[in-house]
Formats: structure tokens, sequence, C-alpha cells
């Protein structure tokens, strides 16, 4: 396994559409090795989340890990390692509740994220089996958060007010209390 470098924001991937992946695709040697990469890179980087294009691969696929405790994303859900493949987000309602957000191709900065708090995600797994995950709260802004990666979005496209978006050591001293 190698820990591949992340790219960061003004690298043009970042803003492409990445390619899904066909089922013969999956399970291919390249794919296991890319994977294996990403988690890597992932563990290395403390990360929660991280999709192939943030490692400058334009395609559909992305690894979600959230620990039990001992982040910064405390409130949060537990989630066990899991590889996304070729995922799709439905809103299950438009009820949106804002979190802050960091990216690990956006360092050192947080940003103020209003989006839909129920989701299902529907996307095949590392075996190319199609899998269906209803997600609320934190969950659901995480899933969108990587997703939009697929899309060649950013979080801080979203931001309604610029003044939500703070460098990290600013957000710990100022806006901590009110997230
Ligand atoms: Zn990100």
């Amino acid at each position: 396994m190698t820990i591949r470098k992340i790219i960061r924001m003004g690298h043009p991937t970042l803003r492409q559409i990445a390619k899904p992946y066909s089922l013969e695709e999956i399970g291919s040697q390249e794919f296991q090795t890319l994977i294996d990469d990403m988690r890597e890179t992932l563990e290395a980087s403390r990360g929660i989340g991280l999709a192939a294009p943030q490692i400058d691969v334009s395609t559909q696929i992305v690894i979600i890990e959230v620990p039990e405790s001992g982040t910064r994303y405390g409130e949060s859900e537990a989630l066990p390692f899991t590889v996304y493949i070729n995922p799709h987000i439905t809103v299950l309602e438009e009820t949106s509740t804002g979190y802050w957000e960091g990216c690990l191709s956006i360092p050192g900065m947080m940003g103020f994220v209003e989006r839909p708090q129920h989701i299902v995600v529907d996307y095949l797994s590392d075996k190319g089996v199609k899998q269906s995950l209803e997600l609320k709260g934190f969950l659901a802004t995480v899933f969108q958060h990587e997703l939009d990666h697929l899309q060649g979005h950013l979080y801080l496209d979203h931001i309604k007010d610029l003044s939500l978006f703070t460098y990290e050591s600013e957000y710990q001293e100022f806006h901590l209390k009110e997230g």
C-alpha cells in the first residue's frame, strides 16, 4: 500500500465529474490497489472520508470511516470503514441543518454548510453488489460532502454566509461553541 498525495483546491481534477465503474472493472487488481492506497492515505491524514478525485484519480469511489469517538466530530454516530462505488444520493426530506465542515483538499480551513439531513445512498459495494443506506444528521452531511467530490463540487460552494468560512484555529477560538 502507498500513501498517495492529496491534491488541493485549485487542482482541476477536483472540479471534474468523476467516471463511474463498470462491473467488470470492480475487483480488478488496479481497483483493489487504488482502494488499499485510499485507505492508507485516509488513515495517515486522520480524516473520516476520502474520494478518489482527492488523490487525482477521477473515478467514482468514496471511502468513509467515522470512528466511535476521539475526533472533533464527537457528536456523530460511528460508521465502520466502507467503500462506496458509483454512489447516488436521494434526498428524503429537504429540511436542512448546518454543520462545520473541513476537507483534506482545503487544509486548515472550516466552513459552516447547511444540507438536507435525511437521505438515502444507493451504491455498489467493493464486490459489485447493490446496496442502499439511509442516513440522518451528521452522517447525511458527511456523505453529501464526500459524494460532492465525485461531481466536482467542494463544500465551500455551499457556504451561504462567507463570514462562516474560517481558519481552523479561529474556528476553535471563536465558533466552536455555536457549532
Ligand atoms: Zn472533502
